[in-house]
């Protein structure tokens, strides 16, 4: 005889059951081995969150790897010198995230005693932490029932449930939380939340999505409809604009003048060779030579050319030209930066400089060893 407290799935109820019971059971079988992945300490899971942001995944395993090997928990993190951490996030870029990751290391020791909080509340009031990322420490490390909606769970759950708008706007975005929220399955947060991740980066991608491969297939209408590329619905980012820069080598018998960025903004806190932008129609020489007078208040005589360096930065691309130089009339002050350095070339190997100064560096280094300035 049936029973009298059936329960009766509507069809809504059906197809998360699906999504629910599809996407773990590939995420069991089909995960990266990822080296997060075989911990549950909240402090490793939050250091694989700050770089996994805005960062690939292959890029991200070794700098992980060496960061936690130094700094393995927040005791040490907080106690080391900001100079060196920021040395060991050299090259990820985006450095705000590793002098967030000190100062809220320091918060952690100084309020919880070292002990990684576990309220939302208290990881939310930490430095550099957002909601999606106090959802994926919450979730991931310990299992609580917590969402979360980074750039691959908005593309798959816009497409497998076809939202319209773009997922900035707030209430398209509140939406995406609350679907996020709402297809937990109890108990199983860490790895569902993971499950969706890995299905937008490995399955579901931005362009030609692998839908034969998909476990959710069945039930994504964006796939029925054939629109999967069409969602999500994104708004039309600023066209790129071209930028250039150029930065002085400043040399002096034999050592190098190095300058340390304020520590807000970009780049903030980390050493460069003086560098700047030029105006529209200026000769990039005459930018050099205006730029150095402006930032360390000194005159300079340009030698020759060293190298061109292409990077992006947000919506801009750059091309930085260096030149060699030297100082004819002053002596160098800190005018735009926080401080300046006279350094060997075997000491200038160890600081942190900005991922395309970092560039530069690396060329000036090897064309030493080759007993050559020029390039
Ligand atoms: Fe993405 Fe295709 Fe899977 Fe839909 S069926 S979630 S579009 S990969």
């Amino acid at each position: 005889m049936a029973s009298k407290h059936r329960v009766h799935l509507n069809k809504d109820d059906i197809k998360k059951k699906l999504i629910q019971e599809d996407l773990l059971a590939w995420y069991n079988h089909s995960k990266r081995d990822l080296p997060w992945r075989h911990t549950k300490d909240p402090y490793a899971i939050w250091i694989s969150e700050i770089m996994l942001q805005q960062t690939q995944v292959q890029t991200v395993i070794p700098y992980y790897e060496r960061f936690l090997a130094r700094f393995p928990n927040p005791q040490v993190l907080a106690s080391s010198d900001l100079e060196e951490v920021l040395n060991y996030w050299a090259g990820l870029g985006y450095y705000s995230r590793a002098r967030n990751l000190h100062a809220a290391a320091k918060m952690i020791v100084e309020k919880y005693n070292g002990v990684f909080p576990a309220s939302r509340d208290e990881i939310l009031a930490l430095p550099g932490i957002g909601r999606y990322t106090v959802g994926a420490i919450l979730s991931i490390a310990l299992n609580q029932n917590e969402p979360i909606l980074d750039g691959n769970v908005i593309r798959v759950l816009s497409r497998i449930y076809m939202i319209s708008g773009d997922p900035a706007a707030v209430e398209v975005k509140e939406a995406l939380w609350g679907l996020s929220h709402e297809l937990i399955p109890n108990g199983y947060a860490g790895d569902f939340n993971q499950a969706m991740m890995e299905l937008g980066a490995c399955i579901c991608t931005p362009l030609d999505p692998e839908c034969n491969r998909c476990p959710v297939e069945t039930v994504c209408l964006a796939r029925q409809a054939g629109l999967q590329e069409e969602y999500p619905q994104l708004k039309k980012r600023p066209a790129i604009q071209r930028v250039r820069e150029v930065a002085a080598v400043i040399e002096d018998k034999g050592l190098y003048l190095i300058a340390k960025r304020p520590p807000e903004g970009l780049w903030g806190g980390l050493w460069e060779f003086p560098r700047g932008r030029c105006r529209d129609g200026e000769n990039e020489e005459d930018a050099l030579i205006r730029i150095v007078n402006e930032t360390l208040g000194v005159e300079i005589r340009i030698e020759s050319p060293m190298t061109v360096i292409k990077h992006s930065v947000m919506h801009y691309s750059i091309t930085l030209t260096a030149y060699h130089a030297m100082i004819v009339t002053g002596s160098p002050d800190t005018l735009s930066y926080s401080e300046l350095r006279w350094i060997s070339l075997d000491d200038i190997a160890k600081t942190p400089f900005s991922a395309p100064q970092a560039k530069l560096l690396k060329m000036l280094l090897k064309n030493k060893i080759q007993g050559s300035l020029s390039f």
